[in-house]
């Protein structure tokens, strides 16, 4: 029997089981930190997003086969090391994803009513680190820094009515939150033009569509329309939305202001709010012949009660683990990190990509491994690590304890949204009576 343990259960990982639990004689382990599976799919994609959502059926699917097994509320680094993992498995797969904000390196960046999007994004989704988070939503100015997916994700959901969630699985604290909220202008920075911008056609054109908020696009901004021909054609479209943001601006209560060329250069605030963020000082940039942007010494100011930075993600390291510092990620040879030791999906690459780009990566490395690990070296596997966290006193969640717990997040819906989800590891663990 060869024995193979993934670390992480979101898209990389289940990707990764998905082609290794097809060959014979294998044994996959799926350990996860928390008592429910699906990583990114469950707190990391927009909650409005149910059709990217709807994938989790199919890593049901390989969770349910015989040979691939779910390991929740199993924290490695705490209950188990990776070197224990190593010694016991054929092969380890981190497929921990990129859940660390990239630090804002700018004065003022530490002050209340700045915060990450990881933190932001698992808020509204349920993350039970981020459910206390209790972002201040009161002032009429936010400022959304970066000009990726996720500052559009950000954008949208704080632009929304709470009829625009039907259907979602917005978790209750911020669809209560965000109904009550005072967020009025809405400025998403890129420290570059609308030729650079991060940002898928789908999700850039969901912005024309809300109900009570609108896009506007300063015309000024816009590259002329013939240099459009040189982009590749998705990005042909999304520059192509922001056109037509600019050229058709409609009066609604809510106002999404792309702000381009803008630098946020400090974070200011108030004395007598406890220093809490009061505006955002931008610089004016312009582009150089390698497309980078420099400052132009130009200033303006923008009033914001809330700074979101979205300005992507990173891996955290673990100790002994070698690791990329630039890019936020494991160091890696095509997803080779140390004998036995793999990564996978946005461990391996960095943050980058959609969700169904981590498929590819995952049946690659499942490959790399199998023919790596060939027979197998007679590991101890599954039942060395059962007897390791018994003698710790570690009691994992099974695949089964997950559908009891998801059961019971649909029965506990607060205010009927059969959605709902737990936000805390403790409501997980009571619904499996621990
Ligand atoms: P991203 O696509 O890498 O975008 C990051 C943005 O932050 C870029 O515009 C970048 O500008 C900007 N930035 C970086 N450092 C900055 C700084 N110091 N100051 C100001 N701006 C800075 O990252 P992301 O939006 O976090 O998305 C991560 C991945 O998830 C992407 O592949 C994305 O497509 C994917 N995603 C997909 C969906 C979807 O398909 N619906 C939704 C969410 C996320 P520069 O270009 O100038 O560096």
């Amino acid at each position: 029997m060869r024995h193979v343990a993934i670390v992480g259960s979101g898209p990389a990982g289940y990707y990764t089981a998905e082609t290794l639990q097809k060959a014979d004689d294998i044994a996959v382990d799926v350990i996860d930190r928390l008592p429910v599976p699906y990583g990114l799919i469950r707190t990391g994609v927009a909650p409005d997003h149910q059709s990217i959502k709807a994938v989790s059926r199919r890593y049901e699917g390989v969770a349910l086969t015989d040979n691939v097994r779910f390991v929740g509320h199993v924290a490695v680094g705490t209950d188990v090391s990776i070197d224990e993992l190593v010694v016991l498995y054929d092969a380890v797969v981190l497929a921990t994803g990129a859940p660390n904000d990239r630090p804002l390196d700018i004065a003022g960046a530490d002050r209340p009513g700045v915060i990450g999007s990881a933190a932001f994004v698992g808020w509204y989704n349920g993350h039970p680190d981020f459910a206390d988070l209790n972002p201040p939503l009161d002032a009429p100015g936010v400022a959304v820094i970066g000009n990726g997916n996720v500052a559009l994700d950000v954008a949208r959901i704080l632009a929304k009515t709470p009829s625009e969630f039907a259907g979602s699985d917005i978790v209750a604290h911020a669809r209560t939150a965000l109904a009550a909220s005072g967020v009025r202008h809405i400025h998403i920075l890129g420290r570059r033009g609308p030729h650079q911008i991060a940002m898928t056609p789908k999700e850039l054109g969901e912005l024309a569509h809300l109900e009570r908020a609108s896009p506007r696009v300063d015309p000024a901004d816009l590259p002329d329309e013939g240099d459009d021909a040189l982009l590749e054609p998705g990005m042909r479209k999304s520059v192509t939305h922001l056109r037509s943001f600019a050229a058709n601006p409609v009066a609604k209560p809510v106002t999404i202001d792309f702000d381009f060329f803008a630098m946020p250069v400090a974070i200011e605030g108030s004395q007598e709010n406890g220093g809490r963020v009061r505006r955002v000082i931008v610089e004016k940039t312009a582009l150089d012949a390698d497309l980078r942007s420099h400052g132009t010494g130009e200033t303006y100011a923008i009033d914001a009660g809330l700074v979101i930075s979205c300005i992507g993600y990173q891996t955290p390291p673990i100790p002994g683990v070698p690791y990329e510092h630039g890019r936020g990620r494991f160091a890696n040879d095509e997803g080779r990190i140390l004998p036995g030791l793999y990564c996978v999906g946005w461990a391996r690459r960095g943050p980058s990509g959609t969700i169904g780009t981590n498929k590819p990566d995952g049946a690659r490395i499942a490959e790399m491994v199998l023919d790596d690990i060939g027979r197998g070296a007679g590991k101890a596997g599954r039942p060395g690590l059962d007897a390791l966290l018994a003698s710790r006193g570690v009691a994992p969640v099974t695949f089964r304890d997950w559908r009891r717990i998801e059961a019971a997040e649909v029965a506990a819906a607060l205010d009927g949204n059969p959605r709902e989800k737990f936000t805390s590891v403790e409501a997980m663990l009571a619904a499996i009576g621990r």
